[in-house]
């Protein structure tokens, strides 16, 4: 940007000064302020190489002068772009304290924890503890203490995930059943919940990760009844009051006798749709009174006491009540499907 003619002595003062403060007058930042400086004033401008040449004392006055004025201007104009930017940065960094803030993206929990802890809430309610199971276990308690014989099809590594020849995957919650009874001596009354394995191939109903709800009820003189008034009062609390349950017969090696449990269907009212394959009754989980062998491994005696237990799954609750069309949406991780709930 420098001139460095060498036409130095061709330098007309007055001409020079004047350019050069319309070029500073005309500078609309810092940078272009300093631009204008160097230009007109840096060691290899038109001004400093006639200064330098100069050989008479007018043609110096008056280029000193012309220094003089141009020096002033830049000093003048800089103050004006100072000022000017620091009231636009006051203004551009001034707060609005009546803008929306920044929004912090708010989490929630998974549907299937959201229908653990209300599982919980509902035995808490009736005076169980919630007790805490072990994921992995060993095929003991997972298989012997619930009354498995060796040939039982659920001992098939085909089945259940083995860790070592003992170790396995817990399959269902009962596990926890045992580990309390064993810790302690009657009555018992506790939920336990958490995540089971089984070798299962994900479809839309079936997921290898599962999540149950174990519970146990161990006293004198608990019969069928306290069963049937405990569930019935469970599935009125998770899918409406006006909800009927009915208890179907069914096997369990761990319960004795076993009962399925089904609640009248809530998109119908019984009347048949697709959700209850037109019976008007959805199946829940089974159920049954602990099997006296059961007992006896724990140490219980079972002329003194006797108890019932469930286990239910609560991905399957989740389903029911919000009409999933597939388990593997709870899995899939997207947030969209899960901000629904
Ligand atoms: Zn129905």
């Amino acid at each position: 940007m420098t001139d460095s003619s060498d036409t130095v002595a061709a330098v007309d003062p007055q001409a020079l000064q004047e350019e050069a403060l319309a070029a500073i007058a005309a500078a609309s930042s810092l940078d272009e302020l300093d631009e204008a400086r160097v230009r007109y004033l840096g060691r290899r401008s038109a001004l400093k190489l006639a200064l330098r040449e100069v050989r008479d004392r007018e043609t110096g006055m008056a280029l000193n002068a012309a220094r003089e004025a141009i020096e002033q201007a830049v000093a003048t104009r800089q103050h004006e772009l100072e000022r000017a930017e620091l009231d636009r940065a006051i203004a551009e960094e001034r707060v609005d304290v009546t803008l929306p803030g920044t929004p912090h993206p708010r989490g929630r929990l998974h549907l299937v924890t959201q229908v653990r802890r209300e599982v919980e809430d509902i035995f808490l309610g009736m005076g169980y503890e919630v007790v805490d199971g072990r994921e992995v276990e060993t095929t003991r308690y997972l298989f012997d203490a619930l009354n498995m014989p060796p040939n039982h099809p659920t001992r098939s590594p085909l089945h259940t995930f083995y860790v070592g020849e003992d170790t396995v995957l817990r399959s269902e919650t009962s596990p926890s059943q045992i580990h309390t009874m064993e810790a302690k001596p009657p009555p018992v009354y506790m939920v336990s919940l958490g995540r089971c394995y089984r070798r299962d191939t994900a479809d839309a109903t079936h997921y290898p990760i599962f999540h149950q709800v174990e519970g146990l009820a161990v006293d004198r003189g608990i019969t069928l009844a306290d069963l049937k008034g405990t569930l019935r009062a469970l599935l009125r609390q998770l899918f409406g009051a006006e909800r009927e349950a009915r208890f179907v017969t069914h096997f369990f090696p761990f319960t004795e006798p076993s009962v399925e449990v089904l609640v009248s269907c809530f998109q119908c009212d019984g009347d048949g749709c697709p959700m209850c394959r037109h019976s008007g009754w959805i199946e829940i989980g089974g159920s049954g009174m602990v099997d006296p062998n059961v007992l006896r491994f724990v140490g219980y005696d079972p002329e003194e006491v006797s108890g019932f237990a469930f286990g239910w799954g609560l991905e399957r609750i989740a389903i029911l009540r919000h009409g999933l069309p597939d388990i593997r949406d709870l899995w899939a991780n997207d947030l969209r499907f899960l901000r629904q709930f």
